[in-house]
């Protein structure tokens, strides 16, 4: 006597293909693999695993490391002479030129790059822009400190705090407008 086969239906449990311990139902829609939410990705057409995701950003990122490195070069280089020129052009001139300059950079840094664009050049194009801007500004910051002891040490005997204030302000604030908005062109530019 043979048994009647069980039709019951059975709940198949299944476990995300990185977490196996993980129990998901969530496929990837190029792969199908399972995936738990920790894996998956959240894209314009859909979830999909990292791998996925990561073999797509590939095709749009081809710049190889030569090229990558060029680029963050050429963004160091010119930051040198915008962070020099620019944030003596005063607050009002920091304001007006840093974007469009900013802007430029971008654009020649991704041309030395043969207009491919790198995984990471975009971060370290800003981290560029930040070095080059302290290193053409190392005159007026170490000034500025110098100011600021000094008005420390005249601060027992004066209130020097709003004289200070106008100091910092009036020298550091064309920099890091300077800072700000280049970079961020420049990561626009990149990206
Ligand atoms: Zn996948
Ligand atoms: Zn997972």
């Amino acid at each position: 006597m043979s048994q009647a086969p069980n039709y019951a239906p059975v709940d198949e449990k299944t476990f995300c293909a990185v977490h196996a311990d993980v129990e998901t139902a969530l496929r990837c829609n190029r792969c199908g693999r399972y995936m738990c939410p920790r894996c998956a990705v959240r894209t314009e057409v859909g979830y999909r695993c990292r791998e996925c995701v990561y073999e797509q950003q590939g095709k749009f990122y081809k710049a190889t490391q030569r090229q990558q490195v060029v680029s963050v070069a050429v963004v160091f280089a010119l930051g040198l002479i915008a962070g020099f020129i620019l944030p003596r052009l005063f607050l009002i001139g920091a304001l007006f030129f840093s974007l469009p300059v900013g802007v430029a950079i971008g654009e020649l840094a991704f041309r030395a790059a043969n207009r491919q664009r790198g995984r990471r050049v975009p971060q370290l194009a800003i981290v560029a822009v930040v070095l080059s801007a302290l290193i053409a500004n190392l005159g007026t910051l170490s000034d500025t400190l110098q100011v600021v002891e000094l008005a420390n040490r005249l601060a027992r005997q004066v209130d020097t705090s709003a004289v200070l204030s106008e100091i910092l302000i009036q020298r550091l604030s064309p920099i890091v407008v300077y800072t700000a908005l280049c970079s961020l062109a420049v990561y626009g530019r990149l990206r």
